[in-house]
C-alpha cells in the first residue's frame, strides 16, 4: 500500500509559483483570524506584511499546494513572532538562584510560584518559597497551602515586616538550610500603580534576583500585553509566564507579548492544578493557534504525569478520539497533496464503493477550508456545538451561504464515519502521518 501511495505521490508533484491572488486571499483570512484572536493591531500589520513579502513569488515546494505553502509560511512566521525557540530558566553560579514573581493581582502569581517550585523540585532542585505579599488577606496562608501540596517549604515573617526585609531574610535562611532555589511571591495590585512598582524595585535592587518573571493572565488579551510592556519598562523583566491559557482559546496575548516586549515567554499555565504548567514552545503554540492540535504536548504531559504504559494508552485514546473539524482539515490537506479523494480511495481495497460518489474538486475544498477557518477553535474541536446561529456566523465569516454550511456539515458527518474506517485500515500510522 505504501508503495502505491508513493507512486501517486511522484506523479502528482506540482510545480509553480504562488500568484498574488492566492496570497491575497489567504492573507485576508489570516489577518481576520489574528484580529479576532485579539492580537495587537500593529503586530498583525507587520506580520501580514512579512508574510506577503515571503509568499509572493515563492517557489512552491514540490509536495505542497499554494494554499498549504501559505499555511506553512504563516506557521513559520507565527513561530518567529513568539520567539522561535523555547527559552529555559537560567540559574545563578552562586546558590541560591533567586526568582522574583511579579504581576497584577489575580494574574496567578501565587499559584504559579508553587507550580514552578513543583517542577523544579521534580528536576532535583530544593526550592524555598517566600511569602512577600503582606497586603492581601490570607495571601500568606494561600502560599503555605500550595507549598504544602507540593511539599516545598514556605518562608514567612507574617505581615508586619517590609517585603524587602522578608526577601533578604529568606535568602539567608535558604543558605542555611541548603535550598538552592528561592522563589519570591510578591504582592500585586488590581492596576499598575507607583506603590507596587516602588516596592518591587526595592526588592529587586536589594536582592538582585537571577530572573524577574512576569505572570500575566492570558484571558485579558491586549491588557496582558499592556501590562507586560509597563512592567518591562518600569522594573525590567526577564521572562513572561502566561496563565489561564486553558480559558483563552484565541491566543492573542501569546502572540503579541513577545513581539511587544521582546522578552521570551518561558512557561504556559493551562489550569488550576499545580501540575498545570508547561515549558512554552513557540512552534507548538503556533500549531495550536492554527488549530492543528497539539499532540506532542499532550503526550509529553501524559508521560510526565503517569507512567509510560499509561501514556501509550493515552496516545491511543487520543488518536481514536472523536473526529473533529481540525482532523478533517488535516486529512483534507493530506489528501490535497495526493490528488482527488476518489483516486486515493480507489487504491484501497474495499473502499471503492463507499467513495465513488464523493468527488470533491479543488474549489470545493477551498470553500470547505474557508468554512473551517471561520469556526472558533472550540467549534472545530467539538462539532456538536454548531447550532443554527453559529452556522450563520460561519457562513458570513467565510463568505458562503448558509446552505453551503449546512451541506458541508452533513458531508462532514458522513466523512466522519468513513474516515474512521479509513484510519482503522491505516492503523499504526496514526493521526498525523496517514501518508508520510
Ligand atoms: P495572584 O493574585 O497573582 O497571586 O493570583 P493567584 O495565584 O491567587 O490566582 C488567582 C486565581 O487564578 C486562582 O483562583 C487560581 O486558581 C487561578 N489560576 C491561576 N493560574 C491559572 C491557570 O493557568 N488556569 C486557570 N484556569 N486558573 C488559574
Ligand atoms: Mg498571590
Amino acid at each position: 500500500l505504501t508503495d502505491k501511495f508513493q507512486n501517486i505521490f511522484s506523479t502528482l508533484k506540482k510545480k509553480g509559483k504562488l500568484s498574488e491572488q492566492d496570497v491575497k486571499l489567504a492573507l485576508r483570512e489570516v489577518k481576520l483570524a489574528l484580529l479576532e484572536a485579539d492580537v495587537n493591531f500593529k503586530v498583525v500589520k507587520k506580520f501580514v506584511k512579512d508574510i506577503r513579502e515571503r509568499a509572493v513569488g515563492h517557489e512552491v515546494m514540490e509536495s505542497l499546494t499554494p494554499g498549504q505553502q501559505v499555511i506553512k509560511i504563516v506557521n513559520e512566521e507565527l513561530v518567529k513572532l513568539m520567539g522561535e525557540e523555547k527559552s529555559d530558566l537560567t540559574f545563578s553560579k552562586e546558590s541560591p538562584t533567586v526568582y522574583m514573581m511579579v504581576g497584577l493581582q489575580g494574574a496567578g502569581k501565587t499559584t504559579t510560584t508553587a507550580k514552578l517550585a513543583g517542577s523544579l523540585k521534580k528536576s532535583g532542585k530544593k526550592p524555598l518559597l517566600v511569602a512577600c505579599d503582606v497586603y492581601r488577606p490570607a495571601a500568606i496562608k494561600q502560599l503555605q497551602v500550595v507549598g504544602g501540596q507540593i511539599d516545598v517549604p514556605v518562608f514567612t515573617m507574617g505581615d508586619k515586616n517590609k517585603p524587602v526585609d522578608i526577601a533578604k531574610a529568606a535568602i539567608e535562611s535558604a543558605d542555611k538550610n541548603g535550598n538552592n532555589v528561592v522563589i519570591i511571591d510578591t504582592a500585586g495590585r488590581l492596576h499598575i500603580d507607583e506603590d507596587m512598582m516602588g516596592e518591587l524595585i526595592e526588592i529587586k535592587e536589594n536582592i538582585n534576583p537571577q530572573e524577574i518573571l512576569l505572570v500575566v493572565d492570558a484571558m485579558t488579551g491586549q491588557d496582558a500585553v499592556n501590562v507586560a510592556e509597563n512592567f518591562n519598562e518600569k522594573i525590567g523583566i526577564d521572562g513572561v509566564i502566561l496563565t489561564k491559557l486553558d480559558g483563552d482559546t484565541r491566543g492573542g496575548s501569546a502572540l503579541s507579548v513577545r513581539a511587544v516586549t521582546n522578552k521570551p515567554i518561558k512557561f504556559a499555565c493551562i489550569g488550576e492544578k499545580l501540575t498545570d504548567i508547561e515549558v512554552f514552545h513557540p512552534e507548538r503554540m503556533a500549531s495550536r493557534i492554527l488549530g492543528m492540535g497539539d499532540v506532542l504536548t499532550l503526550i509529553e504531559k501524559a508521560s510526565e504525569a503517569i507512567d509510560a504504559k499509561k501514556a501509550a494508552e493515552m496516545e491511543r485514546k487520543f488518536r481514536k478520539a472523536e473526529f473533529t473539524f481540525d482532523d478533517f482539515l488535516e486529512q483534507m490537506q493530506q489528501v490535497k497533496k495526493l490528488g482527488s479523494i476518489g483516486d486515493i480511495m480507489s487504491m484501497i481495497p474495499g473502499m471503492n464503493k463507499q467513495m465513488k460518489d464523493v468527488e470533491i474538486d479543488d474549489k470545493e475544498l477551498s470553500k470547505v477550508e474557508s468554512m473551517i477557518y471561520s469556526m472558533t477553535l472550540e467549534e472545530r474541536a467539538n462539532p456538536a456545538l454548531i447550532n443554527p446561529s453559529r452556522k450563520r456566523r460561519i457562513a458570513n465569516g467565510s463568505g458562503n451561504h448558509i446552505q453551503d454550511v449546512n451541506r458541508f456539515i452533513k458531508q462532514f458527518e458522513q466523512s466522519k464515519k468513513m474516515m474512521k474506517q479509513f484510519s482503522g485500515m491505516m492503523k499504526g500510522k496514526g493521526k498525523k502521518g496517514l501518508f508520510n
